[in-house]
C-alpha cells in the first residue's frame, strides 16, 4: 500500500471507523486518497472547509425491506439499498444492481466511485448507487417482475427527475428498468421519462445505451493506443464477463480490428482462438439467459475451462470487466508475462491494489474504471438530456457524443496527471480530475 499524505491519515482512520467491516468502501476511498496528496499540497482550502470529510460522507443512505412472493407463493425477503452519496453537480445518478454479495459496504463504494466518474464525463450528474442481494439467477420471468415491484414500491418516493435517477448495473438491464418504471409511473400517475436511464427505445431510452459502457471502454483503449502511436488493428484481446459490459467491449473491439479470444462468466472461461462469434454470445446470454459454457457446446474450437484464471490466456489487452477484484497480483502477474501491455477497466474497481501495483512494476499501463467505463453514465445523460427535450437522437449523432466524450475523458486524466507532476498516471489523473470538478462546486455551494 502506499503512503497517504500525513493530513489525510486521521480522515481515513475516521472514514474506517464510522463504516466498521465496510472493505470495498474503505479500498475506494483509499485509492482515491493515494492520489490527492498533491492537490492538498496546492489547494489549501479543500482542507480548511473539510471538503475530503464531507465527500467520504453520504448525504444520505436508506435501506428497505424488500418483501416478495414466488412462484410457489411462499413469501421471500430481500434487504434494498439506495446510498445517495453526493448531489454538488446534479442528481444523484448511479446505477442499481441485484447480486447476493449485495451490502451497504458494496453500495458505499460503487456510490463513492460514481461521484468522481460523473464529474469526469463533465455532465450535471451527482453520484449515487443502489441495490439489493436479491439473486435473479434462476428466479422466473414473474418473479422478477414481482421482485421489482416491491423494491420500487419503496425506492419511489426518493426519487425524481431532478432528485436521483438510477440506471442498470450487475443483474439490472432492459427487463428490470422496464419492470421498475412501469412500477414508478403506476404509483406516482407521472410518465416521468426522466426518472430511470437504460429505458427501452420505444419508451423513452436512449439509442447506444444498451451498447455505451462496452463501447466506451473501447474508445478509451484506443485513445490511450493512439497516444502511443498505435492502433487495435490486430491486437488479442481477453474480456472477462459475458454481460452488458463485456458484450459490447467485444464488438467495439471487433468493430476495430481486434479480435477477442476469451471471455467469462462466474463458472470459468471459454476461450476460442477464432475470436468470439458474438451472435452465438448475444443469443446465449441475452436471449437465452444460458451460460458460457453453453457456447463452448455450440462453437467448434472453442473450449470452456471450469474455475482457473482468464488472465492465463496470453493477450495484448486485457478489460476486467465483470466485477470488484476479479484481478488479483497473481492474474496481474500472468497478464505482464502473457505480453499483455494495456489493462483498462471495464467493470468497477476490478483490480487489486496488489495488482496495480504489480502491473506498474512490469511496465503494463492501467486506466482505472471510473474513467474508462464512464461512458454508460455519460449516454444515461444524454438520455436524460433527450427526454427533458423530448426528443430523440440517431444511433450514429449519440455514437459521435459517446465517443467525444470519451476521447476528452482519456485527455483530462492525462493533462491533469502532468499538471499535477505524475505524467502518464491515469489512476492520479483521474482521481484528481474528477475530485477538483466536485470539490469547487461543494465550496460554491457552502456548507451543505
Ligand atoms: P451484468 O450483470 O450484465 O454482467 C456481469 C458479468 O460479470 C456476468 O458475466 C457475471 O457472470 C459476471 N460476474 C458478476 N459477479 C461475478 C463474480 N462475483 N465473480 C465472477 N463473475 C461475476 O453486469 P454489467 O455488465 O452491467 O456490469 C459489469 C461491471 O461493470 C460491474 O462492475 C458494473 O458495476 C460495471 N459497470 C456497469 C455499467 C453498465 O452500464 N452496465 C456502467 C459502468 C460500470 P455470472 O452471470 O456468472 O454471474
Amino acid at each position: 500500500m502506499s503512503v497517504l499524505e500525513p493530513s489525510l491519515v486521521p480522515v481515513f482512520e475516521e472514514v474506517v471507523r464510522r463504516n466498521p467491516g465496510e472493505a470495498e468502501f474503505h479500498q475506494a476511498v483509499r485509492e482515491v486518497f493515494e492520489s490527492l496528496a498533491p492537490v492538498v499540497a496546492k489547494h489549501p482550502q479543500y482542507a480548511d472547509e473539510e471538503i475530503i470529510r464531507r465527500l467520504c460522507e453520504p448525504e444520505r443512505q436508506i435501506i428497505f425491506r424488500v418483501p416478495w412472493t414466488d412462484d410457489a407463493g411462499h413469501v421471500q425477503l430481500n434487504r434494498g439499498f439506495r446510498v445517495e452519496f453526493n448531489s454538488a453537480l446534479g442528481p444523484y445518478k448511479g446505477g442499481l444492481r441485484f447480486h447476493p454479495s449485495v451490502y451497504l459496504g458494496i453500495v458505499k463504494f460503487l456510490g463513492f466511485e460514481q461521484i468522481f466518474k460523473n464529474a469526469l464525463t463533465g455532465m450535471p450528474i451527482g453520484g449515487g448507487k443502489g441495490g439489493s442481494d436479491f439473486d435473479p439467477k434462476g428466479r422466473s420471468n414473474g418473479e422478477i417482475m414481482r421482485f421489482c415491484q416491491s423494491f420500487m414500491t419503496e425506492l419511489y418516493r426518493h426519487l425524481g427527475e431532478h432528485t436521483d435517477v438510477p440506471a442498470g448495473d450487475i443483474g439490472v438491464g432492459g427487463r428490470e428498468i422496464g419492470y421498475l418504471f412501469g412500477q414508478y409511473k403506476r404509483i406516482t400517475n407521472r410518465y416521468e421519462s426522466g426518472v430511470l436511464t437504460g429505458k427501452g427505445l420505444t419508451w423513452g431510452g436512449s439509442q447506444v445505451r444498451t451498447e455505451a459502457t462496452g463501447y466506451g471502454v473501447v474508445f478509451f483503449v484506443d485513445e490511450m493506443l493512439r497516444d502511443a502511436g498505435d492502433a487495435l488493428e490486430g491486437k488479442r484481446v481477453v474480456v472477462s464477463g459475458s454481460g452488458n459490459v463485456a458484450i459490447y467491449a467485444i464488438e467495439k473491439v471487433h468493430q476495430l480490428g481486434g479480435v477477442v479470444v476469451a471471455c467469462s462468466d462466474s463458472a470459468g472461461y471459454v476461450v476460442d482462438e477464432a475470436g468470439i462469434d458474438l451472435d452465438l454470445l448475444k443469443d446465449i446470454k441475452n436471449t437465452r439467459r444460458g451460460r458460457m459454457s453453453d457456447y463452448a457446446d455450440e462453437r467448434p474450437g472453442a473450449r470452456f475451462l471450469e474455475g482457473g484464471s482468464i488472465w492465463d490466456v496470453p493477450c495484448d489487452i486485457a478489460l476486467p470487466c465483470a466485477t470488484q477484484n476479479e484481478l488479483d497480483a497473481g492474474g496481474a502477474a500472468a497478464l505482464a508475462r502473457g505480453g499483455c501491455t494495456i489493462v483498462a477497466e471495464g467493470a468497477n474497481m476490478p483490480t487489486t491494489p496488489d495488482a496495480i501495483r504489480t502491473l506498474r512494476e512490469a511496465g503494463v499501463r492501467f486506466a482505472p474504471g471510473k474513467a474508462v467505463n464512464a461512458g454508460g453514465v455519460a449516454t444515461s445523460a444524454l438520455e436524460m438530456q433527450q427526454n427533458a427535450s423530448r426528443d430523440s437522437w440517431t444511433f450514429a449523432h449519440t455514437e459521435e457524443r459517446l465517443e467525444q466524450i470519451m476521447r476528452s475523458i482519456h485527455d483530462r486524466c492525462l493533462e491533469t496527471a502532468d499538471e499535477y507532476g505524475v505524467p502518464g498516471d491515469y489512476v492520479a489523473g483521474a482521481n484528481i480530475a474528477g475530485f477538483i470538478h466536485v470539490a469547487d462546486a461543494m465550496l460554491a455551494l457552502g456548507h451543505i
